[in-house]
Protein backbone atom coordinates (compact mmCIF):
# COMPACT_ATOMS: atom_id res chain seq x y z
CA UNK A 1 0.00 0.00 0.00
CA UNK A 2 1.11 3.65 -0.59
CA UNK A 3 2.60 5.14 2.21
CA UNK A 4 0.80 8.84 2.28
CA UNK A 5 2.85 11.69 3.29
CA UNK A 6 2.35 14.59 5.15
CA UNK A 7 3.11 17.01 2.69
CA UNK A 8 2.94 17.34 -0.93
CA UNK A 9 4.02 19.23 -3.45
CA UNK A 10 1.09 21.58 -5.61
CA UNK A 11 1.33 24.74 -8.13
CA UNK A 12 0.02 27.09 -5.56
CA UNK A 13 -2.17 30.65 -7.28
CA UNK A 14 -1.16 32.97 -4.73
CA UNK A 15 -3.09 35.81 -6.80
CA UNK A 16 -4.12 37.22 -10.23
CA UNK A 17 -0.91 35.93 -12.45
CA UNK A 18 0.43 34.84 -9.33
CA UNK A 19 1.46 30.99 -8.75
CA UNK A 20 4.28 28.79 -7.74
CA UNK A 21 5.59 25.37 -6.50
CA UNK A 22 4.75 25.27 -3.05
CA UNK A 23 5.10 22.14 0.03
CA UNK A 24 1.55 22.13 1.19
CA UNK A 25 0.08 19.87 3.30
CA UNK A 26 -1.85 16.65 2.04
CA UNK A 27 -5.49 17.36 2.00
CA UNK A 28 -8.26 14.79 4.00
CA UNK A 29 -10.92 13.14 2.37
CA UNK A 30 -14.37 13.57 3.87
CA UNK A 31 -17.36 11.26 3.89
CA UNK A 32 -18.06 9.97 0.37
CA UNK A 33 -14.42 11.82 -0.95
CA UNK A 34 -11.91 9.88 -2.22
CA UNK A 35 -7.74 10.81 -1.94
CA UNK A 36 -5.65 10.17 -5.21
CA UNK A 37 -2.64 10.66 -6.09
CA UNK A 38 -2.78 12.07 -9.04
CA UNK A 39 -0.84 10.67 -11.63
CA UNK A 40 -1.23 12.83 -15.07
CA UNK A 41 -3.25 16.10 -15.50
CA UNK A 42 -3.59 17.45 -18.59
CA UNK A 43 -4.09 21.19 -19.01
CA UNK A 44 -7.48 22.54 -20.43
CA UNK A 45 -8.39 25.56 -22.51
CA UNK A 46 -10.00 27.33 -19.47
CA UNK A 47 -6.53 26.70 -17.42
CA UNK A 48 -4.73 29.67 -18.39
CA UNK A 49 -7.30 32.47 -17.76
CA UNK A 50 -7.69 30.51 -14.28
CA UNK A 51 -3.80 31.31 -13.19
CA UNK A 52 -3.81 34.58 -14.91
CA UNK A 53 -6.76 35.93 -12.94
CA UNK A 54 -9.01 37.18 -15.32
CA UNK A 55 -11.99 35.73 -13.56
CA UNK A 56 -10.37 35.62 -10.31
CA UNK A 57 -13.49 36.17 -7.50
CA UNK A 58 -15.59 33.83 -9.27
CA UNK A 59 -12.88 30.97 -10.90
CA UNK A 60 -10.92 30.85 -8.48
CA UNK A 61 -13.19 32.76 -5.34
CA UNK A 62 -10.47 32.71 -3.10
CA UNK A 63 -6.24 32.44 -3.02
CA UNK A 64 -4.38 30.10 -2.58
CA UNK A 65 -5.79 27.93 -4.77
CA UNK A 66 -4.98 24.89 -6.82
CA UNK A 67 -6.28 24.64 -9.97
CA UNK A 68 -6.35 21.67 -12.70
CA UNK A 69 -9.93 19.08 -13.42
CA UNK A 70 -8.37 16.68 -16.24
CA UNK A 71 -6.63 14.56 -14.10
CA UNK A 72 -6.50 10.58 -13.68
CA UNK A 73 -4.68 8.48 -10.74
CA UNK A 74 -4.87 6.45 -8.04
CA UNK A 75 -6.97 6.04 -5.25
CA UNK A 76 -4.90 6.24 -2.23
CA UNK A 77 -7.52 6.85 0.76
CA UNK A 78 -11.18 6.64 1.19
CA UNK A 79 -13.35 8.87 2.94
CA UNK A 80 -16.18 7.51 5.29
CA UNK A 81 -19.00 6.17 3.28
CA UNK A 82 -17.50 5.35 0.37
CA UNK A 83 -18.58 2.19 -1.57
CA UNK A 84 -17.98 2.52 -5.29
CA UNK A 85 -13.82 2.58 -5.12
CA UNK A 86 -11.37 1.16 -3.69
CA UNK A 87 -7.72 1.99 -2.24
CA UNK A 88 -5.39 1.08 -5.43
CA UNK A 89 -7.87 1.74 -8.43
CA UNK A 90 -6.95 3.77 -10.95
CA UNK A 91 -9.28 6.59 -11.88
CA UNK A 92 -9.91 9.58 -14.02
CA UNK A 93 -11.82 12.97 -12.67
CA UNK A 94 -14.25 15.28 -13.82
CA UNK A 95 -14.71 18.57 -12.52
CA UNK A 96 -18.38 18.76 -12.02
CA UNK A 97 -20.08 17.28 -9.18
CA UNK A 98 -23.70 18.87 -8.56
CA UNK A 99 -25.42 18.96 -5.26
CA UNK A 100 -27.47 16.14 -5.79
CA UNK A 101 -31.01 18.22 -4.81
CA UNK A 102 -32.10 20.57 -6.95
CA UNK A 103 -34.34 20.03 -9.70
CA UNK A 104 -31.99 19.50 -12.32
CA UNK A 105 -28.93 17.45 -9.96
CA UNK A 106 -32.21 15.04 -9.37
CA UNK A 107 -32.82 14.89 -13.56
CA UNK A 108 -28.81 13.72 -14.08
CA UNK A 109 -28.20 17.73 -15.29
CA UNK A 110 -25.67 18.16 -12.76
CA UNK A 111 -23.34 20.23 -14.52
CA UNK A 112 -26.14 22.82 -14.81
CA UNK A 113 -26.46 22.75 -10.80
CA UNK A 114 -29.14 25.29 -9.47
CA UNK A 115 -26.37 25.62 -6.19
CA UNK A 116 -23.48 26.50 -8.68
CA UNK A 117 -20.59 27.47 -6.74
CA UNK A 118 -22.19 26.96 -2.81
CA UNK A 119 -20.00 24.88 -1.91
CA UNK A 120 -22.12 24.55 1.48
CA UNK A 121 -25.00 22.84 -0.58
CA UNK A 122 -22.29 20.23 -1.51
CA UNK A 123 -21.78 21.76 -4.97
CA UNK A 124 -17.76 21.59 -6.27
CA UNK A 125 -16.14 22.45 -9.41
CA UNK A 126 -12.95 21.02 -8.80
CA UNK A 127 -9.82 23.24 -10.56
CA UNK A 128 -12.14 26.40 -10.74
CA UNK A 129 -14.62 26.92 -7.72
CA UNK A 130 -12.80 23.93 -5.11
CA UNK A 131 -9.28 23.05 -5.15
CA UNK A 132 -8.36 21.47 -7.90
CA UNK A 133 -5.42 18.78 -9.03
CA UNK A 134 -2.25 20.26 -9.97
CA UNK A 135 -0.45 18.45 -7.24
CA UNK A 136 0.69 15.58 -6.13
CA UNK A 137 -2.47 14.35 -4.34
CA UNK A 138 -6.05 15.62 -4.57
CA UNK A 139 -9.53 15.20 -2.37
CA UNK A 140 -12.58 14.23 -5.36
CA UNK A 141 -15.80 13.35 -4.28
CA UNK A 142 -16.10 9.45 -5.14
CA UNK A 143 -18.75 10.10 -8.24
CA UNK A 144 -16.79 12.51 -10.02
CA UNK A 145 -14.49 9.87 -10.26
CA UNK A 146 -14.51 7.01 -12.84
CA UNK A 147 -12.50 3.75 -12.96
CA UNK A 148 -10.21 2.86 -15.46
CA UNK A 149 -8.76 -0.11 -16.97
CA UNK A 150 -5.50 -1.30 -16.67
CA UNK A 151 -4.65 -0.35 -20.53
CA UNK A 152 -5.91 2.71 -20.13
CA UNK A 153 -2.54 4.79 -19.05
CA UNK A 154 -2.66 7.74 -16.70
CA UNK A 155 -1.90 9.80 -19.48
CA UNK A 156 -4.78 8.73 -21.74
CA UNK A 157 -7.10 8.86 -18.52
CA UNK A 158 -6.29 12.71 -17.90
CA UNK A 159 -8.05 12.79 -21.69
CA UNK A 160 -11.15 11.50 -20.59
CA UNK A 161 -12.30 14.45 -19.28
CA UNK A 162 -12.07 16.33 -22.82
CA UNK A 163 -13.70 13.74 -24.65
CA UNK A 164 -16.54 13.37 -22.34
CA UNK A 165 -16.94 17.00 -22.79
CA UNK A 166 -16.96 16.69 -26.66
CA UNK A 167 -19.56 13.42 -26.75
CA UNK A 168 -21.78 15.34 -24.62
CA UNK A 169 -21.93 18.15 -27.34
CA UNK A 170 -22.51 15.77 -29.79
CA UNK A 171 -25.27 13.63 -28.01
CA UNK A 172 -27.05 17.04 -27.67
CA UNK A 173 -27.71 17.12 -31.46
CA UNK A 174 -27.23 13.12 -32.12
CA UNK A 175 -25.25 12.61 -35.13
CA UNK A 176 -26.44 11.63 -38.66
CA UNK A 177 -25.48 8.41 -39.53
CA UNK A 178 -24.01 8.94 -43.14
CA UNK A 179 -24.55 12.28 -42.92
CA UNK A 180 -21.74 15.46 -42.60
CA UNK A 181 -20.80 16.94 -39.90
CA UNK A 182 -19.11 20.43 -39.44
CA UNK A 183 -16.71 21.37 -36.74
CA UNK A 184 -15.35 24.86 -35.97
CA UNK A 185 -12.25 25.34 -33.66
CA UNK A 186 -9.87 22.16 -34.18
CA UNK A 187 -8.45 22.45 -30.41
CA UNK A 188 -8.90 18.99 -28.72
CA UNK A 189 -12.64 19.08 -27.78
CA UNK A 190 -13.31 20.22 -31.79
CA UNK A 191 -10.59 16.84 -32.45
CA UNK A 192 -12.02 14.79 -29.90
CA UNK A 193 -15.53 15.58 -31.32
CA UNK A 194 -14.24 14.91 -34.64
CA UNK A 195 -13.34 11.44 -34.33
CA UNK A 196 -16.15 11.03 -31.96
CA UNK A 197 -18.32 12.09 -35.16
CA UNK A 198 -16.76 9.57 -36.92
CA UNK A 199 -17.26 6.59 -34.94
CA UNK A 200 -20.88 7.83 -34.37
CA UNK A 201 -21.53 7.12 -38.23
CA UNK A 202 -20.80 10.57 -39.71
CA UNK A 203 -19.75 9.74 -43.85
CA UNK A 204 -17.87 13.30 -43.38
CA UNK A 205 -16.45 15.57 -40.93
CA UNK A 206 -14.92 18.93 -42.19
CA UNK A 207 -13.20 20.87 -39.90
CA UNK A 208 -12.75 24.59 -39.89
CA UNK A 209 -10.07 26.30 -38.35
CA UNK A 210 -6.26 27.64 -39.32
CA UNK A 211 -2.92 27.53 -39.04
CA UNK A 212 -0.99 24.72 -36.68
CA UNK A 213 -4.33 23.11 -35.38
CA UNK A 214 -5.61 23.32 -38.38
CA UNK A 215 -2.86 21.06 -39.75
CA UNK A 216 -3.15 19.13 -36.96
CA UNK A 217 -6.79 17.77 -37.43
CA UNK A 218 -5.60 16.97 -41.18
CA UNK A 219 -2.51 14.46 -39.91
CA UNK A 220 -5.48 13.67 -37.46
CA UNK A 221 -8.15 12.07 -39.47
CA UNK A 222 -10.36 14.93 -40.41
CA UNK A 223 -12.10 14.40 -43.90
CA UNK A 224 -11.71 18.31 -45.09
CA UNK A 225 -10.32 20.96 -43.67
CA UNK A 226 -11.42 24.94 -44.14
CA UNK A 227 -9.02 27.35 -43.65
CA UNK A 228 -10.96 30.61 -42.63
CA UNK A 229 -8.24 32.77 -43.44
CA UNK A 230 -8.16 31.83 -47.03
CA UNK A 231 -12.08 31.21 -47.63
CA UNK A 232 -15.69 31.64 -46.74
CA UNK A 233 -16.78 28.38 -44.57
CA UNK A 234 -20.04 28.65 -45.57
CA UNK A 235 -19.53 28.86 -49.27
CA UNK A 236 -17.40 26.13 -49.02
CA UNK A 237 -19.80 23.55 -47.12
CA UNK A 238 -22.66 24.91 -48.64
CA UNK A 239 -20.33 23.70 -52.10
CA UNK A 240 -19.61 20.66 -50.20
CA UNK A 241 -22.80 19.22 -49.31
CA UNK A 242 -24.68 20.62 -52.94
CA UNK A 243 -25.88 23.73 -51.26
CA UNK A 244 -27.95 21.17 -48.94
CA UNK A 245 -25.86 22.62 -45.71
CA UNK A 246 -24.28 20.33 -43.12
CA UNK A 247 -26.76 18.09 -40.64
CA UNK A 248 -24.54 19.11 -37.53
CA UNK A 249 -22.18 21.94 -36.53
CA UNK A 250 -20.39 21.77 -33.30
CA UNK A 251 -19.20 25.39 -32.60
CA UNK A 252 -15.71 24.46 -30.35
CA UNK A 253 -13.97 28.02 -30.63
CA UNK A 254 -16.29 30.36 -28.95
CA UNK A 255 -15.00 33.08 -31.87
CA UNK A 256 -17.19 35.88 -32.56
CA UNK A 257 -19.01 35.32 -35.98
CA UNK A 258 -19.19 31.58 -35.54
CA UNK A 259 -22.66 31.30 -34.18
CA UNK A 260 -23.91 33.06 -37.52
CA UNK A 261 -21.41 30.92 -39.73
CA UNK A 262 -23.08 27.49 -38.05
CA UNK A 263 -26.88 28.91 -38.13
CA UNK A 264 -25.97 29.74 -42.42
CA UNK A 265 -24.26 26.08 -43.48
CA UNK A 266 -26.00 23.91 -41.48
CA UNK A 267 -28.98 22.44 -43.43
CA UNK A 268 -32.70 23.36 -43.01
CA UNK A 269 -33.89 21.09 -40.18
CA UNK A 270 -30.40 20.75 -39.03
CA UNK A 271 -28.87 21.02 -35.41
CA UNK A 272 -26.26 23.02 -33.78
CA UNK A 273 -23.96 22.62 -30.79
CA UNK A 274 -22.02 25.14 -29.14
CA UNK A 275 -19.28 23.80 -27.12
CA UNK A 276 -16.68 26.32 -27.16
CA UNK A 277 -17.03 29.43 -24.59
CA UNK A 278 -16.95 32.80 -25.98
CA UNK A 279 -15.66 35.65 -24.27
CA UNK A 280 -18.46 37.31 -22.06
CA UNK A 281 -18.23 40.39 -24.52
CA UNK A 282 -18.87 38.17 -27.10
CA UNK A 283 -22.52 38.96 -28.46
CA UNK A 284 -23.96 38.11 -31.88
CA UNK A 285 -26.79 38.75 -34.00
CA UNK A 286 -28.36 35.99 -35.28
CA UNK A 287 -30.34 35.40 -38.71
CA UNK A 288 -33.45 35.27 -36.20
CA UNK A 289 -35.91 34.34 -39.49
CA UNK A 290 -33.85 31.63 -40.98
CA UNK A 291 -33.32 29.73 -37.50
CA UNK A 292 -37.00 30.30 -37.41
CA UNK A 293 -38.50 29.06 -40.63
CA UNK A 294 -35.48 26.37 -41.67
CA UNK A 295 -36.25 24.74 -37.96
CA UNK A 296 -33.06 24.93 -36.37
CA UNK A 297 -32.01 23.91 -33.02
CA UNK A 298 -29.07 25.52 -31.72
CA UNK A 299 -28.19 24.27 -28.06
CA UNK A 300 -25.46 25.46 -25.69
CA UNK A 301 -23.39 22.34 -24.23
CA UNK A 302 -21.74 22.33 -20.69
CA UNK A 303 -18.85 20.07 -19.71
CA UNK A 304 -19.69 16.34 -19.44
CA UNK A 305 -22.80 15.24 -17.39
CA UNK A 306 -22.55 11.29 -17.62
CA UNK A 307 -20.83 10.62 -20.60
CA UNK A 308 -17.04 10.49 -18.54
CA UNK A 309 -17.50 6.53 -18.06
CA UNK A 310 -18.51 6.01 -21.98
CA UNK A 311 -15.17 8.18 -22.76
CA UNK A 312 -13.59 5.80 -21.26
CA UNK A 313 -14.99 2.50 -22.24
CA UNK A 314 -14.70 4.16 -26.15
CA UNK A 315 -10.89 4.77 -25.20
CA UNK A 316 -10.19 0.95 -23.70
CA UNK A 317 -12.02 -0.55 -26.30
CA UNK A 318 -9.72 1.60 -28.93
CA UNK A 319 -12.59 3.13 -30.93
CA UNK A 320 -11.20 6.72 -29.53
CA UNK A 321 -7.74 7.28 -29.97
CA UNK A 322 -6.73 10.07 -27.89
CA UNK A 323 -3.11 9.19 -27.40
CA UNK A 324 -1.86 10.92 -30.47
CA UNK A 325 -3.54 14.03 -29.37
CA UNK A 326 -0.89 14.13 -26.14
CA UNK A 327 2.12 16.37 -27.49
CA UNK A 328 4.23 16.75 -24.66
CA UNK A 329 5.07 15.56 -20.90
CA UNK A 330 6.66 17.49 -17.90
CA UNK A 331 6.91 16.83 -14.25
CA UNK A 332 5.36 19.07 -11.75
CA UNK A 333 8.46 20.93 -11.60
CA UNK A 334 8.48 22.08 -14.88
CA UNK A 335 5.07 23.06 -15.19
CA UNK A 336 6.09 27.13 -16.01
CA UNK A 337 7.29 25.43 -19.09
CA UNK A 338 4.44 23.09 -19.54
CA UNK A 339 2.09 26.47 -19.50
CA UNK A 340 4.16 28.10 -22.15
CA UNK A 341 4.23 25.34 -24.42
CA UNK A 342 0.76 25.19 -24.21
CA UNK A 343 -0.26 28.40 -24.37
CA UNK A 344 2.09 29.23 -27.18
CA UNK A 345 1.19 26.19 -28.86
CA UNK A 346 4.92 25.30 -29.01
CA UNK A 347 6.18 22.86 -31.60
CA UNK A 348 2.52 21.90 -32.49
CA UNK A 349 1.17 21.11 -29.05
CA UNK A 350 -2.65 19.99 -28.48
CA UNK A 351 -2.46 18.22 -25.07
CA UNK A 352 0.18 18.77 -22.36
CA UNK A 353 0.35 16.85 -19.87
CA UNK A 354 1.50 17.10 -16.02
CA UNK A 355 2.96 14.16 -13.69
CA UNK A 356 3.14 15.23 -10.60
CA UNK A 357 4.26 11.90 -8.88
CA UNK A 358 6.04 8.94 -10.75
CA UNK A 359 6.58 9.45 -14.34
CA UNK A 360 4.80 7.04 -16.89
ZN1 LIG B 1 -11.10 21.26 -19.19
ZN1 LIG C 1 -27.84 20.72 -7.88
Amino acid sequence: MTQIPKVMKAIVLTGPGEHELREVPVPQPRAYEVLSKVRAVAICGSDPEIFQGGLAGIWPPYYPFIAGHEWAGEVVALGEGVTNLNIGDRVAGEPHKGCGFCENCKAGRYTLCMNYGNSQSGHRHYGFVNDGAYAQYAVHSANTVTKIPDTVSFAEGSLGDTAAVSLHGLELTGITPGGTAVIIGPGPIGLLAMRLAKAMGAAKVIMVGRRSRLEASQRLGADMVVDFEKVNPVEVVREITQGRGADEVFECSGAAGTLTQSILMVKKGGKISLLGVPGAEVQEPVPFKQIVHDEIMITGSRADPNTMWRAIEMIAAGKLNVQDLITHKFSLDSYQEALDVFINRKDGAVKVIIEPNERE
